[in-house]
């Protein structure tokens, strides 16, 4: 037998150095932080949820307020929403069972698409199976060779992740600084590539997701008008809680941008991604976007639970409200304490600087002994050295919900000097 496989070996040379084993990489030193984190209790990653994700939840089989969720609107317990997931489901089952191209555009994504580009403006809309495909997939289809990704040095991941499909060059430009973008549209444009006539697609993000702070979208349509550049602009953190029926920070500003990207995971009470622009640009996607022609299209569920929520954020504007005064309260409270915070976007996101991974992971964990839930933002998610605590609110918190949460936060700042 042994033979038999030697006999099978390929001719040519043979390798002679040390074996390198490809698993060799998973014992790393950041991995090891990472096992030593988790030995102390400190992981705050991969915790366990038992209930429902509303202003309260249960956490590692303990009572939490949760100040850690996505779910800005807290349409994602709404009966309403839950109904309209149920009569998807009953009409449709379970699962689409195929890709959009194939077997898996079902009619209601047709009324989806319909539905949001009314909302924002556009000439049509594509739903995708989450948000990270998305922004992977256009970036990735419509950055051709010789074109060039324009990205904030602050962007999503998903972005990021676009720029390395994308078969033309990246260039990163500092966050929210346009006069950094157009200082990089200006080279590129001087440089070979531009004259040869490649294109330029600028992203950044209406709110970004760890600082919760704005991207100065007037000045930076204004650049991309200058440099001939087109905007993708990623509304996932603003859509619903900010601007005119929570159309987003562009649409506050009077703006539609050239590419608008949103998730159905935040304040849209389900999973899924959509890009809103043009027609022809949504034709070219259907028909060369990897990330939406090579997965299963979202399930029925999903997609009737989005399109509820996407009536009811354009609908009730109570929801937007609350989120705004929740997240004052919290701010607040906090500043009051003492608490180093990122900007004010009046959004639904507050961020509470830390500085050290060990330091955010320690505080993370005082939190949720002392009953609040956050998230703990560490690199990649943040540039080194700055982790920080991330605190969101919702519509459905109540003022008592904030109140007690920041009675846990002054324990920890007392115990945490
Ligand atoms: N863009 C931004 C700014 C995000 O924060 C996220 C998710 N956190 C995404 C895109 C991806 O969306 P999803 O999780 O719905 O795939």
């Amino acid at each position: 037998m042994v033979c038999r496989m030697m006999w099978l070996l390929p001719a040519g040379p043979r390798y002679s150095g040390p074996p390198v084993d490809l698993f060799d990489k998973c014992g790393d030193a950041r991995l090891d932080e990472y096992q030593a984190a988790e030995e102390l209790g400190l992981l705050p990653f991969f915790r366990t949820v038992g209930t429902e994700t509303g202003p309260l939840a249960e956490v590692d089989g303990r009572k939490v307020i949760m100040l850690g969720s996505n779910n800005y609107l807290g349409l994602t317990t709404d009966p309403r929403v839950r109904q309209a997931a149920i009569d998807a489901i009953e009409r449709y089952g379970t699962g689409c069972t195929g890709s959009r191209l194939m077997n898996g555009t079902l009619a209601l994504h047709g009324e989806l698409e319909a539905e949001i580009a009314d909302w924002i403006g556009t000439e049509g809309c594509l739903v995708f199976t989450t948000g990270y495909a998305a922004n992977l997939g256009v970036v990735g289809s419509l950055v051709a060779d010789g074109d060039a990704l324009f990205a904030d040095m602050g962007s999503h991941a998903s972005l990021v992740d676009g720029g390395r499909l994308a078969h033309g060059a990246v260039r990163w430009w500092r966050h929210n600084s346009p006069d950094s973008l157009r200082a990089r549209l200006s080279r590129w444009r001087d440089e070979a590539h531009g004259a040869e006539g490649g294109g330029a697609l600028v992203a950044a993000e209406g709110v970004y997701s760890m600082e919760g702070d704005e991207a100065p979208i007037t000045e930076l349509v204004a650049a991309c008008r200058e440099f001939g550049a087109r905007l993708l602009f990623d509304e996932a953190h603003s859509i619903g809680v900010i601007g005119p029926q929570g159309a987003g920070v562009a649409a506050r500003e009077g703006i539609v941008p050239d590419l608008l990207m949103g998730t159905f995971s935040k304040s849209l009470a389900s999973c899924g991604g959509f890009v809103a622009g043009p027609l022809a640009v949504l034709d070219y996607l259907r028909r060369t976007c990897r990330p939406f022609q090579f997965t299963a299209s979202g399930v029925p569920a999903a997609l009737g639970a989005a399109l509820c929520a996407v009536r009811l954020a354009r609908a009730e504007e109570w929801r937007r409200t609350v989120v705004r005064e929740r997240a004052a309260q919290l701010r607040e409270g906090l500043l009051g304490l003492g608490y180093d915070l990122g900007p004010d976007s009046g959004g639904a996101i507050v961020a509470i600087h830390v500085g050290s991974d060990w330091d955010a992971a320690r505080q993370w964990r005082a939190l949720l002994d002392q009953g609040v839930y956050v998230n703990c933002a560490v690199p990649p998610a943040v540039q080194q050295g700055r982790a920080l605590l991330r605190a969101s609110v919702m519509a459905t918190h109540s003022d008592a919900d904030i109140a007690a949460a920041l009675d846990a936060f002054e324990v920890v700042r007392s115990t945490s000097d």
